[in-house]
């Protein structure tokens, strides 16, 4: 099921807390939902589940509208809310069998969709524990369990890997991962090696506006405009030589690399490429050119010029 979000504003008083926001998520697709503090994500997808109407726009999932077949969109939609809210003092078992009841699953049909869950979910050890005695990973995976119980279209997930430690953090993604082979997912998160490691896509959100959507490697693309490259050369003046380079036509700023001064870091002007020409420097000057590597714009420093004002 295909999820269209057109125009969506929501405004809590005078604040437009998402602001005209419209982005596709296509069926199999894996979108991750980046953003600071306070971007608008949890409203977005609060709304996309219809926890929330919005002030306009309008959202379909698949052929349904937030408006007009909301219960059609929740029997359809898993959502894991931010701080996944759970009962502590029910049993794993107990709790799932709750969330089928409410998800409307036949009486005949639980137990084996329970077992299900549980199996998919890595639960069985803990099936029978009370959920308010389980690790912070295994309170996840039962708020995964209960998005996932009626076997939905498309899944919500905020911030699903959020307090986890690094390992559980790792089962967390390849579970979302495996799951969103066949479904729609959007899930959020501040981390951005969190989002490169489980999406397909990101669309990165600030202020309630959407700042960019792509891979990450469209969006490395796009901030590139600049080349770095990591330049060391030997057999020169190391003074000669940064002078030299920074006359090239094509440079725009010239660094010495530290620790390693016969090192440069070259960033190049928008839209060309230095690595000819520092070539034929080389060549022209008798200096070895021991290594020209490309440095890759990091996803971080994407996101922080993206979200930075
Ligand atoms: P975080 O990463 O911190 O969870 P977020 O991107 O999910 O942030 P939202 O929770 O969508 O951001 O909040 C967007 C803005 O709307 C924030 O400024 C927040 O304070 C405000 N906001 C959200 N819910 C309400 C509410 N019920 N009443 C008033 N303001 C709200």
């Amino acid at each position: 099921m295909d999820i269209v979000v057109e125009n969506l504003t929501k405004k809590y008083g005078a604040q437009r807390a998402v602001d005209n926001i419209s982005f596709r998520v296509k069926t199999g697709e894996i979108l991750g939902f980046l953003g600071p503090n306070g971007a608008g994500k949890t409203t977005t997808m609060k709304a996309i589940a219809t926890y929330l109407t919005p002030n306009e726009g309008d959202i379909h999932v698949g052929n349904f509208s937030i408006y007009e077949n909301p219960d059609e969109i929740k029997k359809n939609i898993g959502y894991l809310p931010e701080n996944n809210p759970l009962y502590n003092d029910m049993p794993v078992i107990d709790y799932l069998k709750f969330v089928a009841a409410l998800q409307g699953i036949e009486k005949g049909r639980i137990r084996e969709k329970i077992l299900h869950m549980i199996n998919t979910c890595g639960l069985e050890g803990e099936k029978h524990k009370k959920i308010g005695e389980l690790s912070k990973g295994y309170r996840q995976r039962v708020g995964l369990a209960q998005a996932l119980i009626h076997d939905p279209q498309v899944l919500i997930l905020d911030e699903p890997t959020s307090g986890l430690d690094p390992n559980q953090i790792v089962e967390i993604r390849e579970l979302i991962k495996k799951i969103g082979r066949e479904k729609t997912v959007i899930l959020s998160s501040h981390i951005l090696a969190e989002v490169e490691a489980t999406c397909d896509r990101i669309l990165i959100i600030n202020k309630g506006k959407i700042v960019a959507d792509g891979t990450s490697r469209d969006l490395r693309k796009q901030s590139e405009g600049h080349e770095i490259l990591r330049v060391k050369i030997e057999e020169g003046d190391k003074n000669e030589i940064f002078k030299a380079l920074q006359g090239l036509n094509t440079i725009g700023m010239v660094d010495f690399m530290k620790k390693d001064e016969t090192a440069f870091e070259i960033q190049t002007k928008p839209g060309l490429s230095s690595r000819r020409e520092v070539f034929n420097l080389c060549v022209g000057k008798g200096w070895i050119l021991t290594e020209m590597t490309p440095i890759e714009t990091k996803l971080e420093d994407i996101f922080r010029e993206l979200t930075m004002n």
